[in-house]
């Protein structure tokens, strides 16, 4: 049994603690990657933001997060269509699919590269690690040790012998130039439960990638794309994200967006306290579907 009354009760704060003029209308969205099947934790937050759109006569919209083309599958988008259905919940059409949006994705990085504040890195993992290693103080993040900067210091020459030879390359934000740029301005956001946060994208993620060596663009740059175009007023998902949110802020203040207003939930477990996962089979949606079972909310 999922229960969202529990998280209904923050919603009512929302008004108090947002910064949004009463006119602006309430957007919501559920964004899952097509990489898996869905699951409860899944079906939650999908309902959480669902509800919040109808009570506050908002709208809903459903995005197909599918960058990663490797990785995502058609049946599996298919099935997100049907289990949403199946769970009772209604959307805008068309759908964004982030596949047919690169473009947009472009953009922004050419934005960011007009202010300098991207560079080339040929750096694998490995090659990190080992730096990593050598050095012997990484800082660190509660995500793990955090990029130590190598190919930012590339000469010119360097880089460009590179390239000469073919090698693949992400795209980095320098995020001692980012933050340059902000001055001593400080940038917050608001989460319906954790209240006003000053964002510190630099303790948390370092000089991030934001176009990845098989993808032009990344997670972090296409969900902060799509959430100011799709004109997103309150992003509701797990907790999971909540340090990404971080360097959300920072994209937003780079590329000249809104800030939407933020609301992490808890993450589902279940009866022996695990995430419930895409991997784990047996707790997906389609599973309860076909085994007689119900969501009830
Ligand atoms: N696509 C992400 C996921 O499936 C969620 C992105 C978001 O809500 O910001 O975990």
């Amino acid at each position: 049994m999922v229960n969202t009354e529990l998280f209904l009760a923050h919603f009512n704060r929302h008004r108090k603690l947002s910064n949004m003029n009463n006119t602006q209308q309430v957007i919501t969205r559920f964004a899952p990657s097509p990489t898996g099947h869905l699951h409860l934790g899944h079906a939650f937050s999908a309902k959480l933001a669902y509800d919040f759109a109808l009570k506050h006569e908002g709208r809903f919209l459903l995005r197909i997060e599918n960058i990663d083309q490797g990785r995502c599958k058609p049946e599996y988008e298919d099935a997100i269509y049907e289990d949403m259905k199946w769970i009772g919940l209604t959307w805008e059409t068309p759908v964004r699919r982030q596949s047919d949006h690169m473009s947009d994705y472009d953009d922004a990085l050419n934005v960011l590269d007009q202010k300098g504040l991207l560079y080339l890195c040929f750096c694998t993992r490995k090659d990190i690690q080992r730096e990593i290693e050598e050095s012997g103080r990484a800082a660190h993040s509660s995500e793990g040790p955090l990029y130590p900067g190598t190919c930012r210091r590339l000469t010119a020459d360097e880089r460009q012998s590179r390239l000469d030879k073919g090698t693949p390359y992400a795209l980095r934000l320098d995020m001692a130039k980012a933050l340059a740029l902000q001055g001593s301005e400080k940038l917050t956001w608001t989460d319906l439960r954790a209240g006003e946060l000053i964002a510190e994208p630099d303790i948390l993620l370092g000089d991030a990638v934001l176009a990845r060596k098989d993808i032009p663009t990344s997670y972090h740059l296409s969900v902060v794309v799509d959430d100011h175009l799709q004109n997103i007023s309150h992003v509701i998902r797990g907790k999971d994200l909540f340090h990404a949110t971080h360097l959300h802020r920072l994209l937003q203040f780079l590329l000249g967006y809104d800030t939407p207003i933020y609301l992490h939930h808890d993450l589902l477990t279940d009866e022996n306290g695990w995430r419930y996962a895409k991997r784990d089979n047996s707790k997906t949606l389609r599973f309860m579907r076909e085994n007689g079972e119900e969501v009830r909310f």
